[in-house]
């Protein structure tokens, strides 16, 4: 019996329901205002050699803040460009064109200007499979040498400047490849995330009209080989459009082969070596990516070439302080996200780095193969999600402390607010205390890190993205689009255009539109909340779509999941607000206990009392739900609209982008305690 009892509700209602909070008699400005309730007083500075060191300081602030196009001009220069462009904006709200008349290849800025600076032996991709010791190194000559083959063999198959190319890979170095070869000849590609269904992969076909596959057999996921070829198989009979598919031998597997289907082995490998970067227009289409889908249906978010390559390079740069000469880093998100577009391929291969890339699940063939990676490679920068975060912590302290993790210097972390408990958990366990974490938010739309700490210039509070980078005006407004003061929340919001935004919604302008540019005359509209601490320090606070309110209260998800998380019983909670008929919502939370935690009659009351002890009575659940799994996407978010449906006991929607049907399933069959209770 998970459900909390009746009695606890009604001491609930003594709690929160105060007469005039009762909704609809509040003044607009509360109600539409965000509540700012987590106090987070942690501190942790720069370490001086690190600040005395670093790539970017706090003068790239006041530059920026004192010509903002040419502090862009400035990093596009950091890029080699065939072509100057003219003018380093063109901007018809919302349709923006940056370094207008510029032209430069890709491909040639991430690989070939290497080489010919002179590093061709430098390693570019530390290629580890999960099965172990299946690993390769590629240099950046090596690269050089693939990509030209896979351009040349993509150019005999057809495709062609403009021609949209889909991949459907799992992490293997080919997948890089083809996404440089795709950009060297100006095709547009699309990358389809590995674990997707036929008819996720073939509704992403046919909506970019795309002409070739590129996939492979399978990959290696928790230590077997896992089919891709069938998928696509299913997903191509559907789309007439294909004409060819390629396919990359990674696991050996028995394929059907059909006569559109050519291995990579024989194709790429008979071609010239040799392939003369073309330059294309800095405005010309780099990729189609379609969003993680934790909010609704995906869009195809589409990027260009010129102003994307200059604010992945320079970020990474910026955020990461990067010293291509010394560093070695890893990013462990999927090459099928943005994260790993941004900070696997683009952002790093233009920055010469030198990065790790896995293949497989952190618990194969067991619980300490990301810190087992990080001690052989001896890596100094490590960029994770959140949701890996907790599920480390969970896994429990003493696997990574087994590791000699001395390499790092800096830690990122990216795709969800991450709360203070995991934030400090990751700097004292991963980091030894000595590095700064920094949060970076961003989103598949704005291409690069648009808030984040400076790892060499800012004194980092745990569960803040702290500061828009220099360069970008990002804001909290309020309902009506006007900043809030210091202590104040609302939703944020993108004051002007930036090098890497998406340019429109791939075939669908008017959705474009709609999504970003029309809740707020002339801002882009992110979709999230956020507050704006004392310090005018920004902490986000998860989707407006998911915001709670109680009692005429506007309560971030985010807080009230810090909050559950800051209990040493928690591993993981996700919170959704559900009618009520007092309140108008009632918080519904779903908790997942760490290993040790016994799941005990009481520990509802005790979560319910711990949440209203540290955020207030307002914040206190109604209902507290024990479960085994929480629904994620394939990238590692939480679900909340589906436990939403949950908690209000309606059919759950979409959930085609879900890791895994089966938790939705664990979850329901909870349910029927819940329904009598309200
Ligand atoms: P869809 O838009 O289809 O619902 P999605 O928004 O999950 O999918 P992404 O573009 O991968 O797809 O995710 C971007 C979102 O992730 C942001 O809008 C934000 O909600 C969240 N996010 C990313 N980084 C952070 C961060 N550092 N802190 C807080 N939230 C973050
Ligand atoms: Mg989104």
């Amino acid at each position: 019996m998970k459900w909390d009892t009746s009695k606890a509700d009604k001491q609930y209602e003594k709690e929160c329901v105060v007469a005039p909070e009762t909704p609809g008699s509040e003044p607009r400005e509360t109600q539409e205002t965000l509540s700012n309730l987590l106090h987070e007083t942690r501190r942790f500075a720069p370490p001086a050699e690190l600040a005395a060191a670093a790539n970017v300081t706090a003068q790239a602030y006041t530059e920026a803040e004192a010509d903002r196009l040419a502090f862009w001009e400035k990093q596009a220069d950091r890029l080699s460009w065939s072509t100057r462009w003219n003018t380093a904006l063109d901007w018809n709200p919302p349709f923006a064109k940056w370094f207008v008349g510029g032209e430069l290849n890709v491909a040639y800025n991430c690989v070939d200007r290497h080489v010919e600076a002179g590093l061709g032996e430098k390693v570019a991709y530390h290629w580890e499979g999960e099965p172990e010791g299946d690993s390769r190194t590629i240099t950046y000559a090596d690269l050089q040498r693939e990509v030209a083959k896979a351009a040349n063999a993509l150019t005999e198959l057809g495709v062609g400047k403009g021609d949209r190319v889909a991949v459907y890979m799992p992490m293997i170095p080919e997948l890089p490849i083809t996404m440089l070869a795709c950009a060297r000849i100006g095709a547009i590609h699309s990358v389809v995330f590995g674990g997707f269904s036929a008819s996720a992969l073939s509704g992403r076909i046919k909506d970019a009209d795309a002409k070739v596959v590129v996939t492979a057999d399978g990959g290696y996921r928790r230590g077997a080989p896992s089919a891709l070829k069938p998928t696509v198989d299913e997903a191509v009979k559907e789309c007439p459009g294909i004409e060819r598919v390629l396919v990359v031998r990674r696991t050996g597997q028995e394929v059907d082969w059909t006569d559109k289907d050519v291995w990579w082995h024989d194709l790429v490998d008979r071609q010239s070596a040799e392939h003369a970067p073309v330059p294309h227009d800095a405005e010309h289409p780099l990729y189609i990516l379609y969003t993680s889908g934790t909010t609704g249906k995906p869009k195809g978010i589409l990027h260009t070439t010129g102003g994307y390559l200059t604010q992945t390079a320079y970020t990474h740069h910026a955020v990461f302080d990067l010293k291509p000469e010394n560093d070695i880093y890893w990013c462990t998100a999927d090459i099928g996200w943005v994260t790993g577009h941004s900070y696997i391929v683009y952002g790093p291969l233009a920055n010469g780095a030198t990065s790790v890339i896995y293949e497989g699940t952190p618990d194969t063939p067991h619980r300490g193969r990301f810190w087992e990676i990080v001690q052989k490679y001896k890596v100094t920068i490590l960029y994770t999600a959140p949701t890996a975060i907790r599920t480390f912590m969970k896994w429990g302290d003493d696997i990574p402390a087994k590791y000699d993790m001395s390499s790092l210097r800096i830690l990122g972390s990216v795709g969800e607010p991450i709360n203070p408990e995991a934030y400090v958990w990751y700097r004292e366990h991963i980091g030894g205390n000595r590095t700064p974490v920094v949060d970076t938010w961003w989103q598949t739309e704005t291409g690069a890190v648009m808030i984040s700490p400076l790892p060499g210039v800012t004194s980092a509070k745990p569960g803040a993205a702290m500061r828009p980078l220099p360069g970008i005006t990002a804001d909290v407004v309020d309902d009506q689009g006007e900043s809030v003061p210091n202590g104040g929340g609302g939703f944020l919001a993108i004051r002007d255009p930036w090098p890497s935004m998406l340019r429109t919604i791939w075939g669908d302008d008017q959705r474009y539109i709609d999504t970003y540019w029309s809740r707020f005359e002339g801002m882009y509209f992110a979709g999230d909340g956020a507050k704006r601490d004392e310090d005018g320090d920004i902490w986000l606070l998860g989707r407006v779509d998911d915001v709670m309110l109680v009692s005429g209260h506007n309560i971030s998800t985010t807080e009230v999941e810090s909050a559950l998380v800051s209990h040493p019983k928690v591993a993981e909670a996700a919170v959704v607000g559900a009618t009520d008929p007092v309140t108008g919502q009632a918080i519904v939370s779903f908790v997942i206990l760490r290993g040790s935690a016994e799941e005990g009659a009481d520990i509802a009351a005790e979560l319910r009392n711990h949440v209203a002890r540290t955020l207030g009575p307002i914040a206190k659940p109604r209902q507290i739900l024990v479960v085994p799994e929480l629904p994620k996407t394939r990238s590692g978010k939480i679900m909340r609209r589906l436990l939403r449906d949950v908690a209000e006991n309606r059919s759950i929607g979409d959930v085609t982008t879900l890791a895994d049907s089966t938790v939705m399933n664990l979850i329901s069959e909870k349910l029927p305690s819940a329904k009598s209770e309200d």
